[in-house]
C-alpha cells in the first residue's frame, strides 16, 4: 500500500486550472469549430438510432445485430483487441450514485496497489494474448502520481504493450505526465448525456466539465473513448437518445455502453438493473452510426445475461474485449468484480471469441489508430512516446 498524506488525495479539483489556460482553450475552441465541420465530410453519419429500434425484439432485433456485426466484419474482419485491465485504487474523490466506489460508502475496503506488484505482473506474468494493458482507478490523482507514471514508463520500457488509462478527470498536467510517461488512450465516459439526469446522478464533476475535458484530451494528441449507461434507474427515451446525439458530436476513438447494474452499498442498490436487450441494442446502434470505433464487450453483460450475455455483445459488432489482471487479493475489494462471473479471464475470453468465430488481433490497439488517422483531420495524432517501445 503507497502511503500519502490525505490532503494530498482531496487536492483541489480540476476545472480553475482548465480556465487559466484561456489561450490554450481559445485555440481549441476554434478547432472544434473547424473540426465540426470537417467531420461531417469525413464520416457518413446518417444513421441515428431511434427508441423503437432500440427496444426492438425478434426478427427486427436479429436483423440490427447481423447487420451491425456485418459492418464490424468489413471494418475490422473477424480480428478482435484483446486487452488486460488492472485496477490500481478503488479510492474515488466523486460520489455517483450509481457506483460502489463513491466516497461516501464507508464499507468498502479501499486499496491502492504497490508498483512492483503491479509491474511484476505485467511485465512478467501477463497473459500472452494481451497487447494492450489498461491502467483503471476511481478518480485518485495520489494513485496516478505514486503508481501510474511510473509502472506506464517500467511498461514502455520493458514490453510492447499499448497503454490505455481510465482514471477519471485529472488536471492538465497530469494528463500530460500520464502522456510523457507514454500512454496514449484515454478512457472518459461521459456516462450520462442528459444533463439534469447527469446532476441527479452525481456523476463526475459537473456535465460541462466532462465534456470540457473530452475535447482538451482529444485535442492534445490522446485517443479517446468514451461510453455511457444504458438503464439507469428513471432514464427517459428521450435521454437514452441524448447519448447517441452526444456521442456521435464528441471528437471520439471509440465508445462503450454499460448496462446499469444496482451496486451494493449504494442508494439505487434495490433498483433493477439493466435489460440485457436494450444494452446490445445500444451497442448495435452505435456500430451502424460509426463502423470506425472500437467498441467494447464490457465484461458487465454477464451480470444482466448471465447465460452469454458477454457473447451476444460480440455478435452486435463489438471488437474489443477485456481479460481482467487484477490480483485476486484486490480484486475482492474492486466493487465491480465482487461476483464470480463477472471475472473476464484468458481462458474465458479465448473461448468466447472461438465460438463467435471470431480471432484474437495480434495488432495491439495503440498499433492500430498509431496507422489509422483519428477521422478527425485536424485533430493532432498522438506524440512521440519518449521512452522506446
Ligand atoms: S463512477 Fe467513477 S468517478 Fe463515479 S464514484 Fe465510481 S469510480 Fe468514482
Amino acid at each position: 500500500m503507497v502511503q500519502v498524506p490525505r490532503s494530498d488525495f482531496a487536492e483541489p479539483r480540476y476545472s480553475h486550472q482548465i480556465h487559466s489556460l484561456s489561450a490554450w482553450q481559445l485555440k481549441i475552441d476554434l478547432r472544434l469549430v473547424v473540426s465540426a465541420f470537417l467531420l461531417g465530410a469525413v464520416i457518413d453519419q446518417s444513421f441515428f438510432a431511434d427508441c423503437d429500434l432500440l427496444k426492438s425484439r425478434g426478427a427486427r432485433q436479429q436483423e440490427l445485430h447481423e447487420r451491425a456485426a456485418s459492418i464490424a466484419l468489413e471494418n475490422f474482419g473477424r480480428k478482435v483487441f484483446i486487452r488486460g485491465v488492472i485496477e490500481v485504487s478503488n479510492h474515488c474523490r466523486e460520489n455517483c450514485v450509481y457506483c460502489g466506489m463513491r466516497r461516501d460508502n464507508r464499507k468498502l475496503d479501499r486499496y491502492r496497489a504497490r508498483l512492483d506488484q503491479m509491474a511484476d505482473l505485467l511485465v512478467h506474468h501477463r497473459p500472452a494474448s494481451v497487447t494492450d494493458i489498461n491502467i483503471q482507478a476511481g478518480e485518485d490523482p495520489v494513485i496516478v502520481r505514486e503508481v501510474v507514471s511510473p509502472l506506464i514508463r517500467i511498461l514502455r520500457r520493458e514490453t510492447p504493450l499499448g497503454i490505455s488509462v481510465c482514471l477519471g478527470t485529472l488536471n492538465p498536467a497530469l494528463y500530460r505526465e500520464l502522456q510523457e510517461a507514454g500512454a496514449s488512450i484515454y478512457i472518459l465516459k461521459f456516462e450520462i448525456a442528459d444533463e439534469s439526469d447527469y446532476a441527479r446522478m452525481k456523476a463526475p464533476g459537473t456535465f460541462a466539465e466532462r465534456i470540457e475535458h473530452i475535447h482538451l484530451l482529444a485535442n492534445s494528441g490522446w485517443r479517446v473513448s468514451s461510453g455511457f449507461i444504458a438503464g439507469l434507474p428513471g432514464q427517459s427515451d428521450d435521454s437514452l437518445l441524448k447519448n447517441f446525439t452526444l456521442s456521435r458530436a464528441l471528437p471520439l476513438d471509440g465508445c462503450s455502453v454499460s448496462p446499469f447494474i444496482p451496486g451494493d452499498d449504494t442508494p439505487l442498490s434495490r433498483k433493477p438493473a439493466a435489460d440485457l436487450d436494450l444494452t446490445l441494442n445500444c451497442m448495435a446502434a452505435l456500430r451502424l452510426m460509426r463502423p470506425d470505433w472500437v467498441i467494447p464487450s464490457v465484461s458487465a453483460l454477464n451480470l444482466t445475461g448471465p447465460h452469454g450475455g458477454y457473447r451476444r455483445g460480440l455478435r452486435t459488432g463489438a471488437n474489443l474485449v477485456t481479460i481482467n489482471l487484477t490480483p485476486p487479493a484486490l480484486r475482492s475489494d474492486y466493487v465491480l468484480y465482487k461476483r464470480d462471473r463477472f471475472i473476464m479471464t484468458e481462458q474465458r475470453i479465448l473461448s468466447a471469441i472461438d465460438a463467435e468465430k471470431l480471432i484474437p488481433s495480434k495488432q495491439g490497439l495503440t498499433d492500430y489508430y498509431r496507422s489509422n488517422q483519428p477521422a478527425d483531420p485536424t485533430r493532432p495524432s498522438a506524440p512521440a512516446a519518449t521512452v522506446p517501445v
